[in-house]
């Protein structure tokens, strides 16, 4: 197995438990990554230089304006994005970026845009504000269900602008087959988006050629995902449909020419990036990309492979642990380093802070921002729903139904997912703390405890 660690700043911080100092195993790499050492460095060398983009004839100014594009030369680049074709705009993140696009699309309320079920809700919410989404059902290991999907295409026929799929889950690591819903959308007559934002730091991505069947119009990414978390992310868009039009967001640096009674918008990329942009955190980004491709992601993607069958044959070993989705280890290479399970009856969120605060690794619980996806999985009906519903409005989160999650970046190891097996085993025997629930978090503290943060770092 490659070691990749070297790459990345913090991989090695001991944190204080249960009184000593141990190892941290950051196992949420999902949620966001730790920064590439490279990604620090750069950051550190650049801000002496860094002078606002775009507006100034000074030295930094100049400087600034040249690596801020340069950042999107590199961008582009990494995602095979023509710039005739495509357009880099930088926003904060996924979130943002699906959001813009759902607004530059201007659907109307009759238009459908397909998503799967497994979607975050990033990739949900903004649709159903604006248009009417149809979602794509799930196959029985917790996939994207690609019959199901052809006949959608073929009931709506004609009304569907758009099909807004994950790259891959962040609940269950499912790679859904991007080229295929790419062609099969295009010969509907749909674009596509795909959310990037798990995919990005993991596979080789490539939006392709217009021209090209299996192109996709849009991605969005986020650099706190890529190693590089300093606030930056991106859209990479059709160059056409950012070419005319009014920005969502108005001011400084969108415009052409604006008089008392007259405007004239920017084409994007300047339309879509009102106001003064994040330098730094997209030279950040830029430079994790350039770390991704030096360490190559087909490397990065084999590690991952081979830490999640490990970790997927070894799960098995735990009493009561029950893994959703794809279970089997030798789909490895199809999905990724996302695993996420449930042990007996135990609340997830005890069940991680539990790991958290007796063995100092890192995961999650809970939903995962995609709880359309959690209740299918956990197969809760519309009465289970109801009743998660109440006991939500009613400050009961204790209540509500979850998942532990962990998730693999390209810098952890098989000794890592060890420690887990071992923490893991102890936990289903019922070899831990005692632990205090808030009901109106669902949160779990061991009982007794108090944290000094000021002793590691203040502001
Ligand atoms: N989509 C997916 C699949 C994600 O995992 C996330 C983050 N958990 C998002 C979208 C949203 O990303 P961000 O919070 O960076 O906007």
């Amino acid at each position: 197995m490659v070691n990749l660690r070297k790459y990345v700043i913090g991989v090695n911080t001991q944190v204080p438990t249960n009184g000593v100092k141990q190892r941290y195993i950051n196992l949420d790499n999902a949620a966001s990554t730790p920064p590439f050492e490279s990604v620090l460095a750069a950051v550190d060398e650049f801000v002496p230089w860094y002078s606002s983009v775009h507006r100034g004839n000074g030295f930094k100014s100049r400087f600034s304006t040249e690596l801020y594009e340069e950042a999107r030369r590199i961008v582009g680049r990494f995602f095979g994005a023509n710039p005739d074709e495509y357009v880099v705009i930088f926003g904060k993140n996924t979130t943002e970026a699906i959001n813009k696009l759902s607004y530059r699309l201007q659907l109307k309320k009759n238009d459908i845009v397909l998503i799967s079920h497994l979607e975050h809700h990033s990739n949900d919410l903004p649709w159903r504000a604006r248009a009417t989404v149809k979602r794509i059902g799930l196959t029985p290991e917790g996939g994207v269900d690609q019959a199901h999907f052809s006949s959608l295409l073929e009931q709506y026929a004609g009304r569907i602008r758009l099909v807004a799929i994950s790259g891959a889950s962040n609940v269950t690591g499912h790679i859904p087959d991007i080229d295929w819903f790419a062609r099969k959308a295009h010969e509907a007559g749909a674009q596509i988006l795909v959310d990037c934002a798990q995919l990005a730091a993991r596979r080789s991505i490539r939006v392709g050629s217009l021209q090209d069947k299996g192109h996709l119009d849009y991605i969005a990414i986020s650099g706190h995902k890529m190693y590089a978390p300093f606030g930056a992310g991106a859209l990479i868009a059709r160059r056409d449909i950012f070419a005319r039009g009014e920005p969502e967001y108005k001011g400084g640096g969108t415009i052409m020419l604006v008089t008392p009674s007259i405007i004239d918008w920017a084409a994007a990329p300047d339309s879509e990036e009102a106001g003064s942009p994040n330098v730094v955190g997209v030279v950040a980004l830029a430079r994790a990309i350039k770390i991704l491709e030096h360490i190559g992601m087909n490397t990065i993607a084999g590690h991952e492979a081979a830490l999640t069958r490990y970790a997927l044959t070894r799960l098995k070993e735990v009493p009561d642990l029950v893994v959703y989705g794809e279970v089997e280890p030798s789909y490895i290479t199809d999905r990724a380093g996302v695993i996420s399970f449930a042990i007996g009856k135990m609340p997830a969120h005890l069940v991680a802070a539990i790991l958290g605060y007796e063995w100092s690794i890192g995961v999650r619980s809970g939903c995962f921002c995609a709880q359309s996806y959690i209740m299918a999985l956990l197969g809760l009906d519309r009465s289970a729903q109801r009743r998660i519903r109440y006991n939500v409005l009613h400050q009961r989160h204790d209540l509500v139904p979850g998942m532990v999650r962990i998730s693999f970046g390209l810098y952890n190891t098989q000794d890592e997912i060890d420690v887990l097996i071992k923490a893991l085993t102890a936990i289903s025997r019922g070899q831990h703390d005692k632990y205090t629930v808030d009901k109106a978090t669902g949160y779990y503290t061991p009982l007794n405890t108090t944290e000094d943060f000021s002793a590691i770092f203040n502001i």
